[in-house]
């Protein structure tokens, strides 16, 4: 066999049991494929990948890290000389190195610690380096599997579950920070996050002319093929300037519209939960008290991933998945029936009187009739 490079996975499977495992090896497996093009095969809690593009597996949920590490035939004379090779560039004099051998292929004849001592007495002996396995300068890498891999360093992947282990959800974007890092994080979790997006256009196609279109195609990245639902909301808009004075209570009545409007999208597409970037006490519709009411308005779970944190910590996650430079562009939201003085805690009855007033389920009717659907 010729030495060969190819990409070796790993993935996290500690709380993983039964059928769960191998649903999410399955499935892990697939996507993968389908974002790298490469061609992967399975071995005991491993993957090895040939062929592709490895880039793309920094998007692909459910991976521990993975490396690019050279194939050969399992036999201790020819990793030996191959590590000795590979690793003659970048060793120096004096050097510390580390020889980390994992066997999971049990019928392997030399023990991994012994296999560790045969290549590190090589190395000690060629190029006069020293051995110091908590901080060593190189790290040398040797797995024994289906063949037997040599690398040198390990990249860290993106870990949780892979897409689509975990149902369908549908998460209400907006043109803030926070609800793509909301999405992201249910992403993680292995959820096909479908959005849905209120709008301030007559005609939902201009949407995709803004730059929603640019963040959901960063977020994209994450699960290819994501659904959106694009809504406007001149319908809700019109009735509540009919009633005369909501007294702070617009934001209420304009959040609980969005959650029943999409439970009912929910409902019709077999989504099984709503997602929302809320985060405690950020913003007056954000207490305790508001969420119960927007949140009591629907049947099915309301998931809000950033409820314990703080916007930096959102910000500086939207950096790291590339939407933050998007989201802070100006953009004209649905804000502009948000009051100067919103209370922070809805009035049950009156939210009731205002919403009978409005006659909202009307409201939610008509609004159905203009949802339109795109894929991307
Ligand atoms: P964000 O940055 O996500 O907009 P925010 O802190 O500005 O959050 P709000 O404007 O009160 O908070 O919105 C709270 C949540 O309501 C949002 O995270 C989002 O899930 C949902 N939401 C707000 N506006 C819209 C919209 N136009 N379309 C869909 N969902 C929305
Ligand atoms: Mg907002």
């Amino acid at each position: 066999m010729r030495d060969q490079i190819v990409t070796l996975i790993h993935y996290g499977e500690l709380s993983l049991k039964g059928r769960n495992r191998s649903l999410f090896e399955n499935k892990l497996l697939e996507n993968i494929e389908r974002e790298t093009g490469g061609r992967v095969t399975k071995y005991r809690g491993r993957f090895v990948m040939e062929g592709g593009n490895p880039e793309n597996l920094q998007y692909v949920f459910g991976i521990s890290w993975y490396t690019k590490a050279i194939r050969l035939e399992k036999d201790v004379e020819s990793i030996t000389h191959t590590v000795l090779t590979e690793i003659s560039p970048y060793i120096k004099e004096k050097n510390s190195f580390g020889v980390f051998v994992k066997r999971a292929d049990k019928s392997f004849p030399c023990r991994s610690m012994e296999l560790e001592r045969v290549i590190g007495k090589k190395i000690c002996e060629e190029y006069d380096a020293r051995v110091d396995l908590s901080n060593p300068d190189l790290s040398v890498f040797v797995e024994i599997a289906d063949d037997a891999y040599i690398y040198f360093n390990k990249t860290q992947g993106l870990k949780g579950l892979p897409i689509d282990v975990s149902g369908n959800v549908l998460s209400l974007l907006s043109g803030g920070i926070d609800s793509p890092v909301a999405s992201y994080l249910m992403m993680k979790r292995g959820c096909r996050v479908n959005f849905l997006h209120f709008h301030v256009f007559s005609d939902n196609k201009l949407v995709l002319n803004t730059k929603m279109n640019s963040v959901l195609n960063a977020l994209n990245r994450y699960q290819s093929n994501s659904k959106i639902f694009l809504v406007p909301y001149y319908q809700f808009e019109m009735e509540i300037l009919k009633v005369l004075n909501t007294r702070g209570h617009e934001l209420v009545l304009f959040r609980r519209f969005m959650v029943k409007l999409a439970e009912r999208i929910a409902l019709e597409n077999d989504f099984k939960a709503l997602v929302t970037g809320d985060s405690l006490g950020q913003v007056a519709s954000q207490t305790i008290d508001n969420i119960a009411q927007i949140t009591k308005t629907t049947s099915i779970p309301i998931f809000q991933p950033l409820i314990t944190y703080d916007k930096q910590e959102i910000i500086d996650l939207a950096k790291q998945i590339s939407t933050y430079e998007l989201s802070i562009e100006k953009y004209k939201d649905c804000c502009s029936i948000v009051s100067s003085n919103p209370r922070t805690k809805a009035n049950t009855k009156q939210v009731q009187v205002f919403e009978k007033s409005m006659d909202i389920d009307r409201v939610i009717e008509k609004t159905l009739d203009l949802v339109s659907v795109i894929q991307l």
